[in-house]
């Protein structure tokens, strides 16, 4: 899950994202409207989650971009602002849900798993892929009921490709869910979460193996359908 982080506040915007990403989430943290507006044009979000008081302006100008761009990016706000006004004001401009500063991280990515479980984001907490359970909230893997152990971004391939089961899913698209802005990216990172991933399936009962489709992507399918 890829998510996006307004905030100016350089040692919070750290925190917070080292934090999440620990939870398997990607996150791409800026600290301007300008720049966070830039990345909404390039990138596509699972979440935003926004501070009010920017260098460049109001938050909540930010979300009106979103919605005027009509993207349907849940978004959480997270300020020190404890107004009502402020409160209202947000919720009526589009926000979905909103955190007062100080906070405590869990209550952050609980916040967002929970708008990421709305209908409206289109997205169930268990993901289903022959033998294989990848429950979105716990962020485990199961194969017929007993968990396995991946890292945090061998998880998030896995997650898009049981996402996608049966397709095919680009490259680009696990190399993108994979690394923040800020992270160096290495030509292979992907073939190689994919290859750990294979080994660990491999190792287990798992009922469905990932194909590699050259110069296309990868597909997760049963491995009766293999030949
Ligand atoms: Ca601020």
């Amino acid at each position: 899950m890829r998510i996006l982080f307004v905030e100016d506040n350089l040692r919070l915007a750290t925190l917070v994202r080292k934090g999440m990403e620990k939870e398997g989430f990607t996150v791409d943290a800026f600290g301007t409207i300008a720049e966070a507006e830039e990345a909404i044009d390039m990138t596509s979000y699972d979440a935003v989650i926004l501070d009010l008081g920017l260098p460049d302006g109001d938050g909540i100008d930010l979300l009106k971009f979103m919605r005027e761009k009509k993207k349907a990016y849940p978004v959480l706000i997270l300020t020190a602002r404890d107004g009502i006004d402020d409160r209202v004001k947000g919720l009526n401009a589009g926000a979905d849900d909103y955190l007062l500063k100080p906070f405590a991280m869990e209550e952050l990515t609980a916040r967002v798993r929970a708008l990421l479980r709305r209908p409206d984001g289109g997205i169930t907490v268990n993901l289903v892929a022959g033998n294989i359970i990848f429950d979105t909230s716990s962020r485990e893997v199961s194969i017929e009921g007993a968990v396995i152990k991946i890292s945090p971004r061998e998880m998030s391939v896995l997650e898009q490709l049981m996402r996608r089961a049966g397709r095919v899913v680009a490259k680009d698209t696990l190399e993108s869910k994979l690394y923040g802005f800020g992270d160096e990216v290495s030509a292979n990172s992907v073939e190689a979460n994919i290859s750990r991933l294979r080994k660990r399936l491999a190792q287990t009962k798992a009922s469905v193996s990932i194909h590699t489709l050259r110069g296309v992507g990868y597909l997760l399918s049963k491995q009766a359908e293999e030949q």
